[in-house]
């Protein structure tokens, strides 16, 4: 027995009782029920026949939710924004430029994560309340000729979505590679990669895949992967697109060890992917529009304001909505959870103080709760309005 002296006893760590929220933020959302039950299936090595089966399952699913043939298609190990960097990382290096299209907080995190490479950041921003033309894009590429463009496609701090057909050949008219974020839009609204000319592009599983955060596809186009074969900087070890191929088997025939790969993650994009198959993407945009017009004309009958003026702008998976005069967001909030355990957030970056936000996607786009929020959003708004005004 050693000598040395425990100088931190061992916690008492008690098991809490949860009152689980309906998660109408605009994430996570809550788990398809299948999710639930295939968490629990067996821990496997990443390097064995049922894992790799596991592994292939999931491409086939990605290839379909981004609508590509691509290849170089996989998931990164981590949330979002691990997807986030892997993009930005493989495809632009130190001292090349990216143009960044500014409209929420999550431009903002790429223009960060992009100084951190020491890659050079250009910004075209537009108000938060709306999204980009390429009017107002072209004449920077043109000025600038940037190795990548990074836009946003839905944006959950501010609950628009952004037009992306024809951005690619914009983009590649001037030799810029396209990044597209749709963690809080694939699956939920039209996304089709290899028709848009987009050439990285990164989702997570917490949204509309109805899953659980910790794992994030992400794809790469033909000209993508000539720029990750070509290029002369090396990006971190744990999102190198040259390292995590073999192990994905994304050109065939190689099953090396990159790093472990987490059992129930893995079973449980399989089991979202697999759900977003047999309803089919054209059913599930189509499910998340209605849903959504739905809870949209309850709001209307209710009296609330959108934060988003023009209604091709909005954004089918989040809502974002203004309060009127001496409400205070989070108070709202905080009613919403206490009185009708319904979780929604106030705003986010740009929106803190200026709209709530509400995530109606993945499982939870049913009428059901489109009028469940709807009603106890008006009666949160009766509620504070005697107690507060
Ligand atoms: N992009 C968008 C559009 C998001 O909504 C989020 C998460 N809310 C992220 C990126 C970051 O994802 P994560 O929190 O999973 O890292």
């Amino acid at each position: 027995m050693a000598s040395n002296k425990f100088i931190v006893p061992p916690p008492r760590i008690v098991d809490r009782e949860i009152v689980k929220p309906l998660l109408c933020g605009p994430g996570p959302c809550d788990y398809h029920p299948s999710v639930e039950k295939v968490l629990s299936k067996p821990v496997l090595s990443p390097i064995c026949d049922e894992f790799f089966n596991v592994l292939d399952d999931i491409r086939a699913g990605l290839q379909y939710v981004f609508q590509t043939r691509s290849k170089l298609v996989l998931a990164m190990s981590g949330s979002g924004h691990s997807g986030m960097e892997a993009v930005i990382s493989n495809l632009v290096g130190p001292g090349e430029t990216l143009l960044i299209a500014s409209r929420g907080i999550w431009d903002q995190r790429a223009f960060i994560i992009a100084n951190r490479y020491g890659i050079k950041t250009e910004v075209v921003s537009v108000p938060l309340d709306v999204t980009f033309s390429p009017e107002q894009l072209e004449p920077k590429l043109k000025k600038l000729r940037p190795t990548a463009l990074f836009i946003t496609h839905g944006d959950s701090s501010t609950g628009t979505v952004q037009n992306l057909q024809g951005l690619g050949d914009l983009c590649h008219k001037y030799g810029t590679l396209l990044l597209v974020d749709t963690v809080v839009s694939l699956a939920g609204v039209p996304f089709f990669m290899d028709e848009w000319g987009i050439d990285g592009v990164y989702t997570s599983t917490q949204k509309v895949f109805s899953g659980p955060a910790g794992i994030s596809p992400v794809a790469f186009s033909a000209r993508a992967e000539a720029k990750i074969k070509s290029r002369k900087h090396d990006p971190p070890f744990y999102f190198d697109m040259k390292l995590l191929a073999p192990q994905w088997n994304c050109y065939g025939s190689t099953r090396t060890y990159h790093h472990t790969l987490s059992p129930p993650l893995f079973w449980a994009l399989r089991c979202c992917l697999q759900e977003i198959a047999k309803e089919t993407l054209p059913v599930s945009w189509a499910r998340h529009a209605a849903t959504t017009a739905r809870f949209h004309k309850r709001l209307r009958e209710y009296s609330f304001e959108f934060l988003i003026p023009k209604p091709e702008d909005r954004l089918a998976t989040v809502t974002t909505v203004k309060l009127p005069k001496g409400y205070d967001y989070q108070e709202f909030v905080k009613y919403m959870r206490a009185k009708h355990n319904i979780l929604i957030f106030a705003g986010l970056g740009p929106t803190v103080g200026k709209a709530l936000r509400i995530g109606i996607m993945g499982v939870n786009s049913t009428t059901q709760v489109a009028d469940s929020v709807a009603e106890a959003m008006a009666d949160t708004l009766r509620a504070l309005k005697k107690s507060s005004l």
